[in-house]
């Protein structure tokens, strides 16, 4: 080929855009975006508040920069640095709305806004909490197997029935939006990956994670920024993806058809395989795609307290409540950002009433990360690149998540042979890192 090779990225959520952030180059790519707005789940509002204005994250909030490192790496290239990440304490409340008043669990640990003001609610439940959190924790020191489920390692430990339903299935199921009746078939390393990573700084204190100050609304617009030789075409939508001689011929919802060599769906599983439809030899592909679970989400920025619990002695950062067999969270900004977030909350209303006093809403669709996700994506990974066609995404690397996204665009930069200085930064053994949790790069 003499003309520089050409590349469709499809998707301009985190993986998008760091896949053409790593492929521009050496590469003659364009990035396809369905939204008029680059960053998919990242998504994050300005609230005015009476001390200034905050930023906060509708999608994807939370990082980990010593448990998301390769994530941590694409925010040092791009100027993000520890003064623009505000500590996130992670506490936890978890209540059930037949039991209003009386939470199951108040984490015992507080952040320093609620230092002294808090009353921690432990005892039984949370000891088999901890149990649970114990055998998997010894189960991903052992590399163990991520087809394994939550149920193959719960049902063993034989803990009190009462804490698994009301305590172990909705804490996890929250973890996905999904049912907390779905909670057994999900794979219990991607489960329990985040609850794994929240080592707290010293005993008594809470777990430590961030929020970028800019969100990762804001941390999308820097990649973007740097995308000095993509094409970036937004409200652009991929409706199909053709075979035509060596390469493929991309049509678009604004009426486009472009040839290009090759091809990378930055996609959610259900949005990349309807795309496949007219490429013969796909069915397996498809097959692998249409096996990856995902839930609606409704989520709300808000200055209601609503949803918060009524003993403000049980408040935490993260305010659970099992309802109607769902688990569905309150996430407070008071300890995150101070006082300019005092009466800022997050919640997720997919089976609630919109709280009052409403900012934003978003609707989302969140990987729901079962066992047979985990096979799935195992099937994509071993035909990835065939016929230059190749899969990004949260949903195929580690956890979805940021560094799941990213993590995403390295493989497939590498796939591409790459040799770029920004693929040399972000893609050092992730093994060097002290806490790295264990990936697939
Ligand atoms: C409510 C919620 C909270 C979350 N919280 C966290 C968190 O705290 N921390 C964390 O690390 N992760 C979190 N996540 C996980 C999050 O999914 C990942 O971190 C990551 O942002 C996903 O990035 P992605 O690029 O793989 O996919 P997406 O962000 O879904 O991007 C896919 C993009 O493709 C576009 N698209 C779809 N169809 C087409 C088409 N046909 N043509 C062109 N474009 C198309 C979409 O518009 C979108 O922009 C959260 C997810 C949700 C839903």
């Amino acid at each position: 080929m003499e003309h520089p090779v050409r590349i469709a990225v499809v998707g301009a959520g985190i993986a998008g855009l760091t896949t053409a952030w790593l492929l521009e180059p050496s590469h003659d790519v364009t990035l396809y975006e369905a939204a008029e707005r680059l960053g998919g789940h990242a998504d994050t509002v300005t609230v005015p508040t009476g001390h200034g204005e905050v930023r906060v994250d509708l999608g994807a909030q939370y990082v980990y920069p010593a448990g998301f490192p390769v994530h941590g790496r694409l925010l040092a290239a791009l100027g993000v640095g520890p003064a623009d990440l505000a500590e996130a304490p992670v506490t936890f409340t978890m209540s059930s709305s037949g039991r209003k008043n009386v939470p199951l669990i108040v984490s015992p640990h507080a952040p320093d806004e609620l230092r002294g003001s808090r009353t921690p609610v432990t005892g039984p439940a949370w000891d088999s909490l901890g149990t649970f959190l114990a055998a998997a924790a010894d189960f991903a020191a052992v590399d163990g197997d991520w087809t394994v489920s939550l149920a193959e390692l719960l049902d063993p430990l034989a803990l009190p029935e009462d804490h698994v339903r009301q305590i172990i299935h909705p804490l996890m199921a929250y973890i996905s939006s999904c049912a907390d009746a779905q909670a057994p078939e999900l794979s219990v390393r991607a489960a329990t990956a985040f609850f794994l990573a929240l080592a707290p700084r010293a005993p008594g204190h809470a777990p430590i994670w961030a929020n970028a100050t800019c969100g990762m609304g804001g941390t999308a617009s820097l990649i973007a920024g740097e995308l000095r030789g993509t094409e970036i075409r937004t409200g652009s939508g991929v409706t199909a993806v053709r075979r035509l001689g060596d390469g493929y011929e991309i049509t678009d919802t604004v009426g486009d058809a472009r040839m290009v060599d090759r091809v990378v769906l930055a996609l959610p599983a259900y949005a990349a395989s309807p795309l496949l439809e007219p490429l013969a030899g796909r069915d397996g592909v498809r097959r692998a795609m249409d096996a990856f679970p995902y839930t609606p989400v409704s989520v709300a920025v808000h200055r209601d307290a609503a949803y918060m619990p009524v003993d403000r002695a049980h408040w935490s950062t993260v305010n659970l409540d099992t309802h109607d067999g769902h688990t569905e969270a309150s996430n407070w900004y008071g300890p995150v950002l101070g006082p300019p977030g005092r009466q800022v909350f997050k919640s997720w209303t997919t089976h609630r009433g919109r709280p009052k006093d409403t900012i934003a809403v978003r609707d989302f669709r969140h990987l729901v990360l079962t066992t047979d996700a985990v096979r799935a994506r195992g099937v994509l990974d071993s035909r990835q690149g065939e016929d230059g066609l190749y899969f990004a995404g949260s949903h195929l690397t580690y956890i979805d998540s940021q560094e799941g996204a990213v993590r995403s665009a390295v493989t497939v930069a590498k796939h591409f042979g790459c040799d770029s200085p920004r693929l040399a930064a972000l893609s050092a053994p992730v093994a060097d890192l002290a806490a790295a949790p264990a990936g697939t790069l």
